[in-house]
């Protein structure tokens, strides 16, 4: 298990699988480097410790302060009960395993939750700020933090283009969506806007992303920061496969579909025919929405993999589902292994909705993105996509954040096989190559990576 391990350190995401993901692989590769990772798990629900048998990695929860019986996300509306409770648990946690005889150097944290930094810095460890957010999306809340981006009362009183160093001009709905209108998502605006509240006081600043990727911004974030981008942080198998037992994120909260079935149908299908559609762990489409995309895709005649959770299932057309199957056409799943299936010959675009994880694992994989950002850094990110990097488009909705199917199949169509279409993918091979170059021996990600084990050791 790589060299014997000289330093133990404590990772702390919040408790949501597009922030657990990236920790548990940056938590993959320092294991693998001798370093030893308690990942601690903010829940309402106790787990006996578990540790891996590739990695010296053991995860544990600790107690959020909520009841068993409460929703998991019930944590983000009651965000002073989610705090309290976990600070209380987080110091109690950090002051036992003081006492060890491997006591903790440093504690990598979720900015997410600025409370962390308080505890770990008063308890005297080496503290880490790890955003799993792109910096395009930080950048914006770093700016309202300082105030020096308002964010308008009404979203229509300020339809200019918002301009920040490092960006291109963003028009209202390229904005993350908090910083869109003034009291939209009252709490969830206030979780990302913290994230800054103390992070001066960070000792380091990681964050899953290449420098090549964003490298204006990370120039300017770094001139205001101590920054180091070590990402991206996706299984070593679809990168640069160091860690041959690095296969997916490991961590899985849901129920898989029998990856095998999925796999199989995909691999019954013709090289770049499949359109593969997913919208992530948590976004919701209206039902309205849902059955525009359903007629979308089933406008355009192609076939289609489909991730659906089993809470999205009823909005689907009805018999939609059934059709598909027995023509063979689609397929619908309720979680599918998104990564193997990215990496699938028989996949020709990516309808997303463009979060942070699924951006970087289609642009480490080479996949076209069409994208429909629903909230939060996804219009950011969509963004970027259509206009920075060019590897995708973007379906434009209305005032009211709907897309037309005529839309819908219009972006999928020109993905697939307009002449658009053929840029977007050269340009996203290059991304690929650079992702890879990234996290890949002597690249910037693995440089910053050892430079950050040095410190600890
Ligand atoms: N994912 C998956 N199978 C699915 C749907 C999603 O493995 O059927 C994974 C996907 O690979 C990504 C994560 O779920 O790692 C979604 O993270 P992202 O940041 O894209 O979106 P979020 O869920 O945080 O909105």
């Amino acid at each position: 298990m790589g060299e014997a391990a000289h330093g133990h350190l404590l990772f702390f995401p919040y408790p949501l699988q597009g922030h657990i993901n990236p920790m548990m692989q940056l938590s993959k590769r320092l294991s693998k480097k001798g370093l030893t990772v308690s990942l601690l798990i903010a829940s309402n629900t106790h787990r006996e410790p578990y540790t891996s048998d590739d990695y010296s990695i053991t995860v544990h929860t600790i107690h959020d302060g909520f009841l068993p019986h409460e929703h998991p996300l019930t944590k983000i509306k009651d965000p002073l009960r989610f705090n309290v409770s976990t600070t209380r648990s987080l110091t109690d946690f950090i002051s036992r395993e003081k006492l060890t005889s491997n006591p903790p150097k440093a504690l990598i944290y979720d900015p997410f939750m600025p409370f962390a930094l308080d505890v770990a810095k008063e308890l005297g460890l080496y503290v880490v700020a790890y955003s799993t957010q792109p910096w395009l999306a930080s950048l914006v809340y770093h700016h309202i933090n300082e105030g020096t981006y308002h964010v308008p009362d009404d979203k229509h009183e300020n339809p200019t283009l918002a301009s920040f160093p490092a960006f291109p001009l963003l028009s209202q709905n390229d904005l993350p969506s908090f910083a869109r209108e003034k009291g939209s998502y009252p709490l969830l605006f206030e979780l990302v806007v913290s994230q800054f509240s103390n992070l001066r006081r960070a000792d380091l600043i990681l964050c899953n992303t290449f420098d090549q990727l964003e490298p204006k911004v990370v120039k300017w974030m770094s001139d205001q920061w101590p920054v180091k981008n070590i990402g991206p942080m996706v299984p070593s198998k679809f990168l640069d496969n160091r860690l041959p037992e690095d296969k997916d994120y490991n961590l899985g909260d849901f129920k898989t579909e029998p990856d095998e079935s999925v796999l199989r149908w995909l691999a019954s299908k013709p090289a770049r025919s499949v359109v593969y559609v997913a919208f992530g762990t948590l976004a919701a489409l209206s039902e309205n929405q849902m059955k525009e995309t359903a007629m979308a895709i089933r406008q355009t005649g192609y076939s289609f993999l489909w991730s659906v959770r089993d809470s999205e299932r009823s909005k689907l057309p009805s018999g939609f589902v059934e059709e598909a199957l027995e023509k063979d056409y689609g397929l619908v799943a309720k979680w599918v292994p998104q990564l193997e299936v990215l990496s699938h010959d028989s996949v020709g675009c990516f309808v997303t909705h463009c979060g942070w994880n699924s951006t970087l694992e289609a642009l480490c994989l080479g996949v076209p993105l069409v994208g429909m950002p629903q909230w939060t850094d996804q219009p950011t990110n969509a963004k970027f996509i259509e206009d920075v990097w060019k590897i995708g488009v973007r379906v434009k909705a209305d005032d009211e954040g709907f897309a037309s199917k005529e839309e819908i199949a219009r972006c999928i169509v020109e993905v697939m096989e307009g002449e658009k279409g053929k840029e977007m993918r050269k340009n996203v091979e290059k991304l690929k190559v650079l992702a890879r170059e990234a996290i890949s021996e002597g690249g910037t990600s693995d440089k910053n990576i050892n430079e950050f084990v040095a410190l600890l050791t």
